[in-house]
């Protein structure tokens, strides 16, 4: 599977591709040349699914589908073509086609794009590989709850006690 590691402040390490049955205990990017250690305990159910972050541990995953690159051009292509038609240049026909022509490109794009796994805690995002069914998409009540316990984890400062004689 192919991960693109990013450390728990979400800064983006590199990408990594790691063969999930020998479970290397480190890998380094291929594209920044960092190392980046491993933990795979427990990371996957019976399965054989990922279940848990292999870079910071955590068990929250989500799921997104992220589109080709393509999206954008697609949809100023449509958007041309609706303002050409209103303005009238050219006949009924040739915008029906033009239409159809960026419906047929928006399914081709559905087609291609992909469902990939992200942490909730670092983004590491997770790619080439089976996605459990028990994970959901993205939801703010799971991500305020990580972001709860993140910053419970780093903790307010100590409070200082106040010394008893400064009252005297
Ligand atoms: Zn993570």
């Amino acid at each position: 599977m192919r991960v693109v590691v990013r450390q728990e402040n979400r800064r983006r390490l590199g990408e990594i591709e790691v063969d999930a049955d020998k479970k290397p205990a480190r890998a380094t990017t291929v594209d920044s040349n960092q190392e980046v250690f491993l933990d795979w305990e427990r990371s996957f159910d019976d399965g054989g699914q990922l279940r848990r972050c292999i870079i910071c541990g955590s068990e929250d995953l989500f799921k997104h589908k992220t589109f080709p690159q393509i999206t954008p051009i697609v949809i100023v292509l449509a958007f041309a073509l609706s303002l050409i038609g209103v303005l009238g240049y050219v006949t009924d026909i040739a915008i029906l086609i033009g239409m159809t022509g960026v419906l047929l490109l928006d399914i081709a794009i559905l087609f291609f794009a992909r469902t990939r796994l992200y942490c909730y805690r670092c983004r590491s995002q997770y790619r080439d590989l089976d996605i459990a069914e028990y994970h959901k998409r993205w939801d703010r009540a799971t991500d305020s709850r990580v972001r709860g316990r993140k910053s419970r984890r780093n903790g307010p400062p100590p409070r200082r006690h106040q010394n008893r004689d400064s009252f005297a």
